[in-house]
C-alpha cells in the first residue's frame, strides 16, 4: 500500500512515496523554481539520485511531472498509477475548522479557503495541489493534513491575545500554532524512547529548524505553542524575528517609511539570525563565524539560544512540571552547540545533560545523564510519515 505524499509551497513541491505497510519512504523528490526560470526536479529512490531540468509554469505541470516521473520505466518506481493508494497534502493553516485530518471533499476545498487568509502564502499553493490531484487522480481517496490541527486542543487562555474581543470574532485574530504535525510525533517517539506512556507525561517539543516553534504537550495534547495567528511569533528564526514588542511595528513604519507589506517583509525576511548576524540565515554559518570570534554571530547564538530556554522556563510553569525537553529539525537534529547552550544551567528543572551523549546528530538518543530527573532527547522529526499514517487511517487502508 503506497501513500503518495505532497507538500505544495510557493515555489516547490515536495513529495515522498511512503510503503505504509513498512513505513518507509521509497521516494523522495522536489520540483523547485515552479514559475521560474531554471525550474527542476530531483528524485531519490535509495542511493540512486537523479535530476530533471524541465521548464515548469505552474503547479499543475510540476505534479504531472512528479506522476510522470514516478510512472517512468527508467526513472520511476510505479508501474501503474493506480498503485497509489492515497495521497496526503500537507495544509498549512486550518484555522479553527480542522482539529483533525480530513478526506477532502468539494466543502473541505471551500473551507480551506475561507482561512486563506490567515495564510496567503501557503494556503494557496497547497490548494493549487490539492486541486490538480484531484484532477489528475480522480479515483484515489485525498486527504489534508493540518499544521494547525494538533494545537487546537490548546485552552482559550493560551490561544486568546488580549486585544478587542470582537477582532478574534471578525477575523479569527488567535494563536493557531504551527509544526503541529513534527510537535505530534517527535513528543509520542520521546515517550516511546522513555518506555513511558504519554498520559503520564509533560513534554516540550523545540522544533528548531529554519522555522521554530516550541510546544507544550501535556498528557500528550498540544497545550501552548509558540507560534501565533501567524508563523512570526515566538523563537528567533532564521530570516523571523519572532516575539518583539508589537509597538516596534508603527515606530518602524514611521521612521522608515515602510508599507505593512514592507514591514512584514523586514520581520519575515531580513530579521531573525540573518538581520542579527549580518552573516546568513543559516546556523551553521552562524556557528562557523561564532567559532572564529565574530561578535554578532556569538550574539545571534545567544540571543537564539535564551529564547528557547525562556519558553522552556515559562511551559514548564503552564504545565506545572516537566519531563522530558525534545530537540528536533535542522538545528535541533544536528547542533551539538545550541542544544548545550540552551540546556546549561536548567539543573533547576533537573536537567542534566550528558555532554557525550550530545555529540550526536541526527539520531534518536537521551542526551541527559541517566540520573538527570529530567530527560533531554534528540528525535528526528518525521512530518511525511505522520501525513502517510493519518492519510492511510482517514483513507481506510489497512496497514
Ligand atoms: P530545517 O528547516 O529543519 O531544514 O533546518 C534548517 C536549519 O538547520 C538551518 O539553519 C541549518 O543551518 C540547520 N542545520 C542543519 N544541519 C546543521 C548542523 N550540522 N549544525 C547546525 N545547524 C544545522
Amino acid at each position: 500500500m503506497k501513500i503518495l505524499v505532497l507538500n505544495c509551497g510557493s515555489s516547490s513541491v515536495k513529495y515522498q512515496l511512503i510503503d505504509i505497510s513498512s513505513e518507509e519512504a521509497l521516494v523522495n523528490g522536489i520540483v523547485e523554481r515552479i514559475g521560474i526560470e531554471g525550474s527542476f526536479l530531483e528524485q531519490e529512490i535509495g542511493s540512486e539520485e537523479i535530476q530533471i531540468e524541465k521548464e515548469v509554469e505552474d503547479h499543475s505541470q510540476a505534479i504531472n511531472l512528479v506522476i510522470n516521473t514516478l510512472l517512468d520505466d527508467e526513472k520511476g518506481y510505479l508501474e501503474d498509477i493506480e498503485e497509489i493508494s492515497a495521497v496526503g497534502h500537507r495544509v498549512v493553516h486550518g484555522g479553527e475548522k480542522f482539529s483533525e485530518s480530513v478526506e477532502i471533499t468539494g466543502e473541505v476545498i471551500e473551507q480551506i479557503e475561507e482561512v486563506s487568509d490567515l495564510a496567503p502564502l501557503h494556503n494557496p499553493p497547497n490548494l493549487a495541489g490539492i486541486r490538480v490531484c484531484r484532477d489528475l487522480l480522480p479515483n484515489i481517496s485525498q486527504v489534508a493534513v493540518f499544521d494547525t490541527s494538533f494545537h487546537q486542543t490548546m485552552p482559550e487562555k493560551a490561544y486568546m491575545y488580549a486585544l478587542p474581543y470582537e477582532y478574534y470574532e471578525e477575523y479569527g485574530v488567535r494563536r493557531y500554532g504551527f509544526h503541529g504535525t513534527s510537535h505530534k510525533y517527535v513528543a509520542r517517539r520521546a515517550a516511546a524512547l522513555m518506555e513511558r506512556d504519554i498520559e503520564d507525561l509533560n513534554i516540550i517539543t523545540c522544533h528548531l529548524g529554519n522555522g521554530a516553534s516550541l510546544a507544550a504537550v501535556k498528557e500528550g495534547s498540544s497545550v501552548d505553542t509558540s507560534m501565533g495567528l501567524t508563523p512570526l511569533e515566538g523563537l528567533v528564526m532564521g530570516t523571523r524575528c519572532g516575539d518583539i514588542d508589537p509597538a516596534i511595528v508603527p515606530f518602524l513604519q514611521k521612521r522608515e517609511d515602510l508599507s505593512p507589506e514592507e514591514i512584514d517583509d523586514v520581520m519575515n525576511k531580513n530579521s531573525g539570525m540573518l538581520g542579527l548576524s549580518g552573516i546568513s540565515n543559516d546556523a551553521r554559518d552562524i556557528e562557523e563565524a561564532a567559532e572564529e570570534g565574530d561578535e554578532r554571530a556569538k550574539l545571534t547564538e545567544d540571543v537564539f539560544c535564551y529564547r528557547v530556554k525562556k519558553y522552556i522556563g515559562a511551559y514548564a510553569a503552564a504545565m506545572g512540571g516537566l519531563d522530558c525537553v525534545v530537540f528536533t529539525a535542522g538545528i535541533g537534529e544536528n547542533s551539538v552547540t545550541m542544544r548545550e547552550k540552551i540546556l546549561k544551567d536548567l539543573d533547576f528543572l533537573g536537567l542534566e545533560i550528558d555532554d557525550k551523549a550530545n555529540q550526536i546528530r541526527g539520531e534518536e538518543k537521551i542526551i541527559t545523564n541517566p540520573n538527570s530527573e529530567t530527560a533531554a532527547a534528540v528525535i528526528p522529526t518525521n512530518e511525511e510519515l505522520m501525513i502517510a499514517r493519518d492519510t492511510a487511517r482517514i483513507a481506510g487502508i489497512l496497514q
